[in-house]
């Protein structure tokens, strides 16, 4: 594994997605495995499972949502992050209840209309009439980006996924989960923080 790791006093942060474990939600919702594919950590720290095209493909792949020799280049990285940012932003507004930013509900829907996702009617000689959704190897990306869009769609609509969608309480944290319960983070990890952080402030309240 190329995992890159930093140590930083008795903690030890991890880009690797293995390390990284998902937030409740991203394995139904891609658009939200891609909004919290750049992670605030503690100590101004911030893991960016998209930082290159490699680690890009190994997040598609991973998904389904390309294959594993897909060769993407840095523009793809790059559409990949930018419509991140747009979907990062739709789930901020729909969490805080405000607005959102027209640019993004664009963005987005660009995304889902860029290629072609409809299953066509295609004529084999030999066997016959048959459906398939046009996949040239040269919109790989476009067609992640699509399904991801037409997700984010959905999660942002779908009225029990968008009742349960919350931002991870536990600063500096910046994933979105869809909450289970009363559950307000996205990981042990944060949760562990989030506790500990409350007992050093009962602490030196009662000092
Ligand atoms: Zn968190």
């Amino acid at each position: 594994m190329d995992a890159i790791r930093t140590m930083r006093g008795m903690e030890e942060f991890v880009t690797d997605e293995a390390a990284l474990p998902s937030a409740p939600g991203e394995d139904e919702h891609p658009a939200l495995a891609l909004a919290n594919s750049a992670v605030a950590l503690p100590g101004g720290h911030r893991a960016d499972l998209l930082g290159t095209p490699a680690q890009a493909e190994q997040w598609l792949a991973r998904r389904d949502l390309a294959p594993a020799d897909a060769g993407l280049a840095e523009v793809c990285a790059t559409q990949l992050r930018s419509l991140r940012e747009q979907v990062r932003s739709l789930l901020a507004s729909r969490v805080a209840g405000q607005p959102a930013l027209p640019a993004a509900v664009t963005a987005v829907n660009d995304a889902m209309t860029r290629v072609p996702t409809a299953s066509l009617l295609l004529w084999d000689e030999k066997t016959g009439p048959y459906r398939a959704t046009p996949h040239p190897t040269t919109a790989i990306v476009e067609h992640a980006l699509a399904v991801i869009a037409a997700d984010a769609a959905d999660l942002l609509t779908a009225p029990a996924a968008a009742a349960r969608l919350t931002a991870c309480a536990s600063p500096p944290c910046n994933r979105f989960l869809l909450k289970h319960g009363r559950r307000q983070w996205c990981s042990t990890r944060c949760g562990d923080r989030a506790r500990a952080a409350r007992a050093y402030a009962r602490r030196t309240a009662t000092d």
